[in-house]
């Protein structure tokens, strides 16, 4: 079944209907210009500042791979053997708050 944002947030739970393996940011190469942010559509929404660093919610993330000429640094990569347990829990307090960039 297909699903909104706000039903992904909720939920936790990428759209079943998503081809493409999410994208992780690596955060030891990436140097923070926050580009990747500024062009994740936002019915997707996927990509936050978490204090220092921009980390992308898989389950949030679509695979459209729109963020990934835009990073001067090259530093996102496919991430098809994520799994939830890898995404801290206060990473999803950052859709919640009233800083959310979508
Ligand atoms: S692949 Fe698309 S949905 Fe995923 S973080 Fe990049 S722009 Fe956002
Ligand atoms: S575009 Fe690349 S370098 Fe810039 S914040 Fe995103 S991942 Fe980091």
């Amino acid at each position: 079944m297909s699903s909104t944002r706000a039903t992904r947030i909720e939920t936790r739970e990428r759209n079943e209907k998503w081809q493409n393996p999410p994208l992780r940011i690596e955060m030891l190469e990436c140097i923070n210009c926050d580009a990747c942010l500024r062009h994740c559509p936002p019915t997707f929404g996927a990509i936050f500042n978490h204090g220092a660093d921009v980390v992308i919610i898989p389950e949030l993330c679509s695979g459209c791979d729109k963020c990934l000429p835009v990073c001067p640094v090259d530093c996102i990569y496919p991430d098809p053997d994520w799994n939830p347990a890898q995404v801290p829990d206060d990473w999803w307090s950052l859709p919640l708050s009233e800083h959310d960039p979508y």
